[in-house]
């Protein structure tokens, strides 16, 4: 099959476009003839390297993907040829106590597609059957591969993780990528007022179409936290998505009394101080969380069918350009999610 490998960490540079064995389902597996794959940070830490990853070479980069059954592994019922399915890249050992619980995304055996496992640039993949879920006739790949992660990652610290209610305030600390506008839009979906923070006129505009009540331009208001207690009322707002990290200090000071910081991640870079006073002092809770369990991903992903939640779909590149669609990520010029369309 037709691939994106890398053998080294690196720059966008070392993907290669080229051939590699078509894996073959095992017990309970399912091959899946890919179509569409979505980008996400994740897919350039990957490429990058950090201290500690291990992966086997040459490895195969991306978490989301979508396409259509090609081939069934031994014992597997409920599936078959031709389906087109969307992946859910959590891959959970389906028998330890997290597994067991519902909390497939706390897997003492977890693993993540495009990470642990050789992943979705590419014709073909190979996931557990509980990593597929259908997409109803009507439904591209490519919007079907773009909702996965982001939705699924922002549904579970949003709704289920962070509990979120009707009524309640949410800021977004960033609006552009795929979480932070996926975030936007399920805060909006459960009845919260948002405001949405961006470095930008543009980034702000996709905001507002995504529904933000409040917009805030950080570019102009180098503090925030007073702009936006000023703009609720001298309250703060109940929740804070806050997945740049570097960010936090300020995040504390725009959460009201008993508020939640949720975060599934650190655009911004893994370590920032923390004034501690805050947190006690106003009742704060930090919820972080990593990707979604089973129930959120088919509850999200039915959301998204259903066009209630509408990815916001950047450029498609063919898959043997995936070295510019990772410089285009790199550089921060998308607005919304890239894709790969795979021959
Ligand atoms: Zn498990």
């Amino acid at each position: 099959m037709k691939a994106v490998l890398f053998y080294e960490h690196g720059e966008p540079e070392v993907l290669q476009y080229g051939d590699f064995a078509t894996p073959e389902p095992g017990p309970g597996q399912v091959l899946v003839r890919l179509k569409a794959a979505g980008l996400n940070r994740l897919d350039l830490w990957a490429r990058a390297g950090w201290p500690g990853i291990k992966l086997e070479y040459p490895h195969i980069p991306g978490a989301d993907g979508a396409g259509e059954v090609a081939a069934l592994g031994t014992g597997v019922e409920g599936w078959s040829p031709g389906e087109r399915v969307v992946i859910n890249s959590n891959i959970s050992c389906g028998h330890c106590e997290y597994c067991i619980a519902g909390q497939q995304n706390r897997c003492k055996n977890w693993e993540l597609l495009g990470e642990t496992r050789r992943g979705t640039y590419a014709q073909y993949v190979v996931v557990p059957a509980s990593n597929l879920y259908p997409i109803p006739e009507g439904f591209d790949d490519r919007t079907a591969a773009a909702a996965a992660l982001a939705y699924h990652t922002a549904w579970h610290s949003l709704i289920t993780r962070g509990a979120l209610r009707p009524g309640e305030s949410v800021l977004v600390v960033g609006s552009s990528g795929g979480v932070n506008s996926a975030s936007i839009q399920i805060a909006k979906l459960a009845g919260a007022r948002v405001y949405a923070l961006g470095s930008n006129a543009e980034k702000l505009a996709l905001a507002e179409s995504l529904g933000a009540d409040f917009l805030i331009d950080r570019s102009k208001e180098e503090d925030w936290s007073k702009t936006v207690y000023l703009l609720s009322g001298k309250q703060g707002v109940d929740v804070v998505v806050d997945n740049v990290g570097a960010t936090f200090p300020l995040s504390f000071r725009t959460a009201k009394r008993g508020g939640r910081i949720l975060t599934v991640g650190n655009t911004g870079g893994p370590k920032f101080e923390i004034d501690n006073r805050y947190i006690f002092g106003k009742h704060l809770s930090i919820l972080g969380s990593t990707m979604g369990t089973d129930r959120d991903f088919s509850t999200v992903m039915d959301l998204v069918f259903s066009g209630k939640l509408n990815p916001v779909m950047d450029r498609s590149f063919p898959l043997w350009e995936a070295k510019a669609a990772h410089e285009r990520l790199e550089h921060g010029e998308q607005l919304g999610k890239i894709t790969l369309e795979i021959p």
